[in-house]
This record gives C-alpha cells, structure tokens and sequence, in this order.
C-alpha cells in the first residue's frame, strides 16, 4: 500500500510548503531511513531567496541526520539495522567519475543538486523531507546516543575537515580566519583541536566576542583597525601562516592574500558573491612561495571524520545552534535562518 509522508516543497522564490507526497520504498541494497534533524544552510537560503538557480519544485536541505527505519533486501543487517543514527553523504554524486572514482566525489564533474535524490519525486537535495531512500554508502555511522541536533553538523564540519586537511599545516603555526559566521567558527573548532594558535578577523562585535569564548587566540576588527597591520603584529611581521577566507565578500578575499605569511597558505573556503574577480602578482608567488587553494563540498572520508569527532566531543558544534524548529514550521526556520545574528536554525523532525 503507498504511503505518504511530508516534504518542505520549494515552488518559486520564498515559496515553500509542506505537501504529503508518496513515501519513498527501499528496493534491493537500499535503505529507508527518517530524518530526525536537518539544518537550514547558506546555499538553502540562496535557493529560497532565487539566488541560486534551482528547479522548481524543489527539496531543498543537505544537512541531514537520520535514523534507520527500514533495510531492504540484501542489506547486511550486521552493518545497519532498525534504529542506528548516521550522518547523511550528499546525494546528488554521480559515483562513476574519474573525481567519484578516486574519492574525491566532493568535485564530481557530474554533481548537479537538480537531480532527482533518496526515492523523492521532485528534484533537490532532499533533506526537508520526512524520509528518503538511500544506499549504505550515503550513511555514516554515528553513537546512537549523539543527540539529533549536533548530528545536522556532521556536514558542514566535513567540509571544514576537507578544508583544513587539504593544507600542510606541519610547518604552520598560527591560522587566521577570516569570518565568523558558522563556518568560520567550524575552522576554528577544528584548528584548536589541531594545536594551531587561531585569530579571527570579523566585523560583528558579538561574533568576536563569541570567537573568543569558543578559543579563538586573538579576534581583530577589520573596521577600526588595519586587518593587515593587525596580523603582521601579531605573527613578527610574517603574517598568518595559513589564511581561510569564510566571508563571500571580494575586498576580503583580495586582503586575505595580503595577510599570509611567506611560505604559506591562503585558502578561499567560501564562493565570492557576486562573482568577480582579484589581480595576483605572479612574481610575488614566485617569491614569497606562497600557495593560493580552496575547497568545498567534502567526500566520505571527510563525513565519517566529522560525525566521529563531533560522537567523541572533539568538536562541540552545540553554541552554533540557534534554534531548532519543527519542521512544519519550516517558513518561521527560514525566516530565522536569515536574521543577523543566526549561526544554525536546525528543524528538527
Ligand atoms: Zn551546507
Ligand atoms: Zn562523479
């Protein structure tokens, strides 16, 4: 007999509903799992806002932590069974690229968040619905006592994780990161568990305040005083040995360059918006040997990391939840998403 569920649908810019449409059936080798949190994220609210092109209508939400509900055939019951918590991969990986191919499935050549995911019948990433279908490989294993909220953080710390491990920090002592928005404090989390002195360069009096309670070495107001100057003070005048820009503004990113350390590494975490573009010195690599990257998305190694630091408390994700709403209530979570002082709005299931 078919079975309906709730999903959050998208159908136009800032129209979103929750519908009752058909419960997704796992087939051979494929799980049915329940989502019991999924965090509203930066790229939700540029989908919802018509920032982000997205096909309409659309399930929005990658930020998922789910419970098993059901296995179907061929499911070793031994590896997951009724009732075990895991983080959710992201869906939309073609899983036969050469990327997909040598795990780096975060820059699949074929990553399309149009797809159609998790047995669901419109397009999306799929976490604001009640349940999907997924295979093992989309799951990573969490302590069934980890509770529900801190699991939704299990991707956005992957991404951090795939971030920070991207660079050799073997020679590196100090970071700066630049933003204190939720991802900016993710690095900073993970670069304290790492050993590394953290500064944080951020606007927002309270985010300053809060990187400080959080660890962060020394915060510096890019408003009143010389964010360069500032750094070079605070490292000899070398600058940071390695620089995450998690702002999406470009005056940022071109100051993000002029704040790294001969020998070091700048590392443009967040997309720039609106797209434009930064003039680079080639004799200035050349001679100060500095290595500009970026990162985004992450691929399973970085997912099971994640939800396994977040399950042994080497990274506490709770004072980035700002408030967790029920998912019925998903218009009121965006509508709190989007105030200024908001780190995560979780719905919670
Ligand atoms: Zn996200
Ligand atoms: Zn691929």
């Amino acid at each position: 007999m078919q079975m309906n569920m709730k999903a959050a649908i998208l159908s136009g810019t800032k129209k979103i509903n929750i519908e009752s449409i058909n419960k997704p059936v796992p087939g051979k080798n494929e799980i049915l799992i329940k989502l019991k949190t999924c965090a509203i994220c930066t790229w939700d609210q540029r989908a919802y806002n018509g920032i982000n092109n997205v096909l309409f209508p659309f399930i929005g939400g990658h930020e998922m932590f789910a419970e098993i509900e059901e296995v179907g055939s061929g499911i070793d019951r031994a590896q997951w069974d009724v009732g075990e918590k895991a983080a959710v991969g992201l869906l939309s990986m073609c899983g036969h690229c050469h990327y997909c191919e040598i795990g780096e499935e975060g820059i699949c050549s074929n990553h399309d968040y149009n797809k159609i995911v998790g047995g669901l019948p419109y397009p999306g990433t799929g976490g604001f619905s009640e349940y999907l279908v997924v295979e093992p490989h989309n799951l990573f294993k969490a302590s069934k006592t980890l509770k529900n909220e801190k699991g939704a953080f299990a991707e956005p710390l992957s991404c951090v994780i795939h971030s920070v491990n991207k660079i050799d920090l073997s020679k590196a002592q100090n970071a700066l990161v630049i933003g204190a928005g939720t991802m900016g404090i993710l690095h900073l989390l993970l670069l304290k568990a790492k050993g590394l002195s953290v500064f944080i360069s951020e606007p927002n009096e309270r985010r300053r305040s809060f990187a400080v309670k959080l660890g962060a070495d020394e915060v510096i107001d890019p408003v009143n005083e010389d964010p360069v100057r500032k750094i070079k003070d605070l490292t000899d005048g070398r600058g940071a040995d390695v620089v995450f820009n998690a702002t999406a503004v470009l005056d940022v990113a071109k100051q993000a360059i002029e704040m790294v350390a001969p020998l070091g590494t700048v590392s443009f975490y967040s997309s720039i918006y609106p797209k434009e573009l930064i003039e680079i010195d080639p004799n200035w690599l050349h001679k100060k040997m500095v290595s500009i990257t970026g990162s985004a998305n992450s691929n399973a190694r970085d997912f099971q990391n994640a939800i396994d630091m977040i399950s042994d408390g080497l990274v506490d994700p709770s004072p980035l939840i700002s408030n967790v709403i029920p998912f019925e209530n998903i218009r009121d979570a965006y509508t709190a998403s989007m105030m200024p002082d908001n780190y995560r709005t979780i719905l919670k299931f």
